[in-house]
């Protein structure tokens, strides 16, 4: 029987079977940092937990499409509360003692994407299908502002655009913060703009000829509202319903709840099918703060130290994150960490007995292979389980010291299988450096791997006159923003800007 995948849905406070649209083939988009600075351990908290989504989904057999963004236009430190009276992160980091570095913003924005990524390989984060730039974006995004004015979702004043929350009746349905609770009076203490028609509207569009990152709009210069970019790029590049959408959990208000009234508003669709949320990672019981010296950033922990780092293998960061569930508050210490740096010393000293998977893996034959198979058998449920990994975990330090007790009383049989498991424990958890994933490239398009098999099979339904169907698929690629040309050469497809 096909095994099940399931996850807390923040949209109905419970966990769910995950079903994608279309068969074994998840549609996964994840909030991406907005690159101001070196990205934290809070942050790859949240972006390990969209890995694990990966690769569980990948050890079912699932194909999945992966979009994480890179927000490069810097949103207002007061975004919280939707309304552009806040510094922009990114302009304040720019004018910081770090930021003399940087010949301009643009300059600040591809260093902290860099090392970003850079982090990201070294805790062993797979590659997302595409990682989307929310500046390689604006047309889309104006688009999207223009047709939400065009339908009555949003409305121009002097300095903006803003969605009219009370044109979108289910405000709140993720985050339970409607009209009538606390909120309201928060967001109206900060209102700056009096045209507002409704102190919760939120900007969509800012307007500001003086912005060091500006585009030209049909309301002037100016720049996004923070929350357009990512209802553009998941809809750009995993179609209109979505089936899985994750981030922080600081991010279901207003982030999140701005996604979706935007997004059902310009497309009538549900969204994002489950929203899955990341609690907050604290480090030694408190919230992360420069100021309280307990603020690390990858780097910190893992850069050697004759580059100020602490030259803590970063695969021990890694299963130090792992070592709590995604949903519970996790505390992040330096015990913990020394812990985990010694649980990855053992995972290598499994591989100097048994070798690296990479030597091949074999088949879990024999009395050992048939109890590594449990235990990762076991790691597998756990994390088809709403990402139980303290479990998972369990299973992996458990086949270690088995591994290790036995020793060179193992054979050859038993250290092939071991490898085997090593593999297979690897593909779910990624604890050790060895690549297994299906190759994906940023230069892959994956909207074309979406576009192509429809179209053959468009081809054949005119060959066949079946015009319903081909019709019909017509639709399906209009509505992932794919416009086709038939000519007596064939046909050709391309993007539409409009969504
Ligand atoms: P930001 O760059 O602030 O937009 O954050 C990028 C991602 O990291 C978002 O999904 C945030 O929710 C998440 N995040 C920020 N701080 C933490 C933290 N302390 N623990 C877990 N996730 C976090
Ligand atoms: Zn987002």
């Amino acid at each position: 029987m096909a095994k099940e995948f399931r996850i807390y849905n923040t949209l109905t406070n419970q966990a769910e079977t995950l079903v994608p649209h279309k068969k074994d083939h998840l549609t996964f988009y994840s909030c991406g940092p907005t690159v101001y600075s070196y990205a934290h351990i809070g942050n790859f908290r949240s972006f390990l937990t969209a890995d694990l989504i990966l690769r569980t989904a990948g050890a079912i057999g699932w194909e999945v499409t992966y979009a994480t963004n890179i927000t490069d236009v810097g949103h207002l430190t007061e975004d919280d509360l939707s309304d552009p009276s806040g510094e922009d992160r990114m302009v304040k980091a720019l004018q910081s003692k770090e930021g003399e570095q940087f010949v301009n913003i643009w300059d600040l924005a591809r260093h902290y994407t860099e090392t970003l990524v850079e982090d990201w390989h070294r805790l062993n984060l797979r590659e997302p299908t595409v990682r989307p730039r929310a500046t390689e974006h604006m047309r889309e995004q104006i688009a999207a502002v223009q047709k939400l004015v065009e339908n009555g979702h949003a409305y121009e004043t002097d300095r903006g655009v803003y969605f009219s929350v009370t044109s979108f009746p289910e405000y709140g349905k993720l985050s339970g913060n409607t009209l009538d609770n606390d909120l309201e009076q928060t967001v109206r203490d900060v209102v700056v703009d009096a045209d507002k028609r409704d102190p919760r509207d939120f900007a969509l569009w800012k307007k500001d000829d003086k912005h060091l990152m500006q585009w030209f709009s049909p309301w002037g210069w100016g720049f996004p509202g923070w929350h357009i970019e990512c209802s553009v790029m998941a809809m750009s590049y995993l179609g209109e319903t979505i089936d899985l959408h994750a981030g922080g959990e600081d991010l279901i208000f207003p982030h999140h709840e701005c996604e979706i009234a935007q997004s059902e508003s310009l497309t009538g669709k549900p969204f994002a099918t489950v929203w899955a949320h990341t609690r907050f990672l604290q480090v030694e019981g408190e919230k992360m703060s420069k100021r309280l010296g307990n603020f690390f950033t990858v780097r910190d922990l893992v850069a050697p130290e004759s580059e100020g780092g602490k030259g803590i293998d970063p695969l021990a960061v890694r299963m130090t994150l792992l070592s709590g569930h995604y949903r519970k508050p996790f505390n992040f210490t330096m015990k913990t960490l020394k812990g985990n740096v010694r649980h990855s010393e053992r995972l290598s000293e499994v591989m100097a007995l048994v070798g690296h998977p990479e030597e091949g893996t074999g088949e879990y034959d024999g009395e050992t292979g048939a109890v590594l198979q449990g235990m990762y058998e076991r790691a597998l449920d756990a994390m088809l389980d709403d990402l139980n990994t303290p479990m998972a975990l369990a299973q992996l330090f458990g086949g270690t010291k088995m591994i290790l007790g036995k020793g060179d009383a193992l054979d050859e049989e038993a250290r092939a299988a071991a490898r085997r498991w090593l593999s297979d424990m690897n593909a779910l958890l990624g604890v050790v450096y060895y690549d297994d994933a299906p190759a994906a490239t940023e230069e892959e398009d994956p909207l074309a791997a979406q576009v192509e098999p429809l179209l053959e099979e468009r081809a054949a339904a005119r060959a066949a006159g079946n015009w319903d169907r081909a019709d019909a698929i017509r639709q399906e690629l209009s509505a992932l923003g794919v416009e086709i040309k038939d000519s007596k050469d064939g046909t050709t497809w391309k993007r539409t800007t409009q969504i």
